[in-house]
């Protein structure tokens, strides 16, 4: 009786020991597995050097890089020519470039900038102008940007349908714009792309059309007086003044039958 109850003690003991053998056995597995499926998370996590997105190519099909001599920073601060087959121009198709647009696009340049925004962050710019001043808006934007010059916007005016009072109204610094003068069959010189206006919403367009004033934009009205205080003026202490003058432009807002603080325009 005695011997029967210690092989059943030992019986037990053997599937206890089986059992908990069993159990870390188990146990340990699933901790393996547990850890193979957090190194996975990690690995999708950290960017693997092979598969890494490359930096894309700059310049796609219709587009060719402007080769510069003097602009510092190509990586920022750069000019692209391009072709009616190409992005950049399907962009511009029918808005800034519009049907009856005389200038061949091979006159245009696309330029890429930096700028620094009224919220003190480093913001992309894109600007469409004539190849004529592509070099001296590419120094000019390096040197604002280098001195910190707070520009808010500086978006192709295609993203405002091409429509001037919006874009000038949203302070967006632009270039080429499509148009002739009104009743003639000269271009612009914002048509020709020779023009731009910086931060125009505080540096509005001011005429007397028929005896009553015109401010372009209408929201820049609060901004005509010009011995106000308020910050992203432009009169001649300022650097956007000083670095387009020494560039040969001239500046709106020195013209005498109207005001046009924005503008700097380099005609031929
Ligand atoms: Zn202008």
């Amino acid at each position: 009786m005695k011997k029967k109850l210690l092989i059943g003690f030992i019986v037990i003991l053997i599937v206890l020991t089986c059992a908990v053998v069993l159990f870390y056995h188990k146990s340990a597995e699933s901790y393996d597995s547990e850890s193979e499926v957090e190194e996975e998370m990690t690995a999708t996590e950290e960017p693997d050097p092979e598969s890494a997105e490359q930096p894309q190519e700059s310049t796609q099909p219709g587009e060719t890089k402007m080769t510069t001599t003097n602009v510092k920073d190509t990586e920022n601060f750069y000019g692209i020519e391009f072709t009616e087959d190409s992005e950049i121009f399907a962009r511009i198709k029918g808005k800034s470039y519009k049907d009856d647009c005389t200038i061949p696009v091979s006159d245009l340049r696309y330029l890429h900038v930096l700028h620094v925004g009224f919220d003190g962050q480093t913001h992309e710019g894109e600007i469409i102008c004539n190849k004529s001043i592509a070099e001296d808006l590419l120094e000019i934007f390096e040197a604002l940007y280098e001195a910190e010059y707070p520009i808010e916007k500086i978006k192709l005016v295609d993203e405002y349908n091409a429509e001037d009072e919006a874009s000038m109204a949203d302070n967006n610094s632009s270039c080429f714009n499509f148009r002739f003068i009104s009743h003639t069959t000269k271009v612009s010189n914002h048509g020709a792309g020779l023009a731009i206006d910086i931060n125009p919403l505080y540096n509005p367009y001011v005429k007397t059309v028929d005896g009553a004033l015109s401010i372009e934009p209408a929201n820049g009205a609060p901004y005509v007086d010009r011995s106000a205080d308020f910050p992203y003026k432009i009169d001649e202490n300022d650097l956007a003044y000083q670095l387009f003058t020494a560039h040969g432009f001239t500046w709106g807002g020195a013209w005498t039958s109207s005001k046009d603080y924005q503008h700097f325009e380099k005609a031929d």
